[in-house]
């Protein structure tokens, strides 16, 4: 199940949509150094070179010099902050 939701920084007050989880289609990945997002999707793995074997391997590397990894969490796109609170009342969910 993946979700959308509203955050807002705690550090400069930017509020920006958070995507986290994935649905039956793709994953998001965040960057673990800028928090940028990456989705892969699986019919992009499934016909990706077999050196492939993970969604983070096939997702590379950030132009930034950071791993996409599953875990990171989604950053301010303003100062880089992980520290935002979530407005779940903004949730959207999808598949
Ligand atoms: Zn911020
Ligand atoms: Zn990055």
């Amino acid at each position: 199940m993946g979700c959308i939701s509203e955050g807002i920084c705690r550090d400069c007050g930017t509020i920006y949509s958070i995507k986290t989880g994935g649905g039956f289609i793709n994953h998001d990945l965040h960057c673990d150094k800028c928090g940028k997002l990456k989705t892969v999707y699986f019919m992009e793995l499934r016909e990706a070179p077999s050196k492939y074997r993970s969604f983070e391997e096939y997702a590379g590397k950030c132009e930034c010099g950071g791993n996409y990894t599953m875990d990171a969490p989604p950053r301010c796109p303003n100062c880089g902050s992980t520290n935002f609170e979530r407005d779940h009342t903004k949730d959207l969910m999808y598949d």
